[in-house]
C-alpha cells in the first residue's frame, strides 16, 4: 500500500497511519513529525520551520518538498515496499512536486485517501491530544487517556501537548486546510486517484476496510 493521507488537522491521519503501519508493516512518513524532529535537533530546517508551525502557517513549499525528496531518494528501497505519507502534499504546488519526486525515486503511488471530518469533531479531538515524543503513540485527555496521567503506556516516556494544539491555532489551521489543501482533493479526483472515507468513523473500522482490500 502506497498512499497519501489527506484531511484537516484532527481527521485522524496520524492515528490511522500508525495502525496501518502495525498491520501492514509499511513505513509511516509524517512531515509534521519530521519537522518537529528538525526543531528539537535545532537544525537549519528546524529554525526556518518553527516560526511558521507555532502560528499554524504552512512552511514554504520549497522547504518541505526538499525534505520529502531527500526522504524518498534516501529511503527508496524501504518506501518501495509501501508507505503512508501523512501531511504531504498540502498545496497544489506540493502535489506537482510530489509527482517529480515519485518519478525521480521510482517508489510508486496507489491513491490519496481523503478523511472528511467536521469542525466540532476536529476541535474536540485536538484540544485534548497528548503525544509521546519517543514512540509517537497518541492519546486524548478524556476520550483515550493513558493509564497513568502524562505517561506513555507503550514506552513510559512523558507525554507532551503540541504548541500548535490550542483552539485559536486549530481554527487557523483548519482555514489553511480549506484554502490550500482542499484544492488537491480535486487534483487527485480529476486523476482518478482519490478515495474518500468518513473521518468521524473509528480509525479501527477504516483500517480494517483498507487492510482487507489490500489483501485481496
Ligand atoms: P501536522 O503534524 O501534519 O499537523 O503538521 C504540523 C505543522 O507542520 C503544520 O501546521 C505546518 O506548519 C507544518 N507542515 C507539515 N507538513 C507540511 C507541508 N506538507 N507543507 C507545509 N507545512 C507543513
Amino acid at each position: 500500500m502506497k498512499i497519501v493521507l489527506l484531511g484537516p488537522p484532527g481527521a485522524g491521519k496520524g492515528t490511522l497511519a500508525k495502525k496501518l503501519k502495525e498491520d501492514l508493516g509499511v513505513a509511516h512518513v509524517s512531515t509534521g513529525d519530521i519537522l518537529r524532529d528538525e526543531i528539537s535537533r535545532e537544525t537549519p530546517y528546524g529554525h526556518e520551520a518553527q516560526q511558521y508551525i507555532d502560528k499554524g502557517f504552512l512552511v514554504p513549499d520549497a522547504l518541505i518538498s526538499e525534505i520529502v525528496e531527500k526522504k524518498f531518494c534516501t529511503d527508496q528501497h524501504e518506501l518501495s515496499k509501501g508507505y503512508i505519507l501523512d501531511g504531504f502534499p498540502r498545496t497544489v504546488p506540493q502535489a506537482q512536486e510530489f509527482e517529480k519526486i515519485l518519478e525521480k525515486s521510482q517508489v510508486g503511488f496507489d491513491f490519496a485517501l481523503y478523511m472528511e471530518v467536521e469542525l466540532p469533531m476536529i476541535i474536540l479531538r485536538i484540544t485534548g491530544r497528548r503525544s509521546c515524543p519517543h514512540c509517537g503513540a497518541v492519546y486524548h485527555a478524556t476520550r483515550r487517556p493513558s493509564k497513568e496521567e502524562g505517561i506513555c503506556d507503550v514506552c513510559g516516556s512523558h507525554l507532551f501537548e503540541r504548541n500548535d494544539d490550542n483552539e485559536d491555532t486549530i481554527r487557523h489551521r483548519v482555514n489553511v486546510f480549506m484554502e490550500s489543501t482542499l484544492p488537491i482533493v480535486d487534483y487527485y479526483e480529476k486523476r482518478n486517484l482519490l478515495r474518500r472515507v468518513n473521518g468521524n468513523d473509528d480509525p479501527e473500522e477504516i483500517r480494517d476496510k483498507l487492510v482487507n482490500e489490500d489483501k485481496r
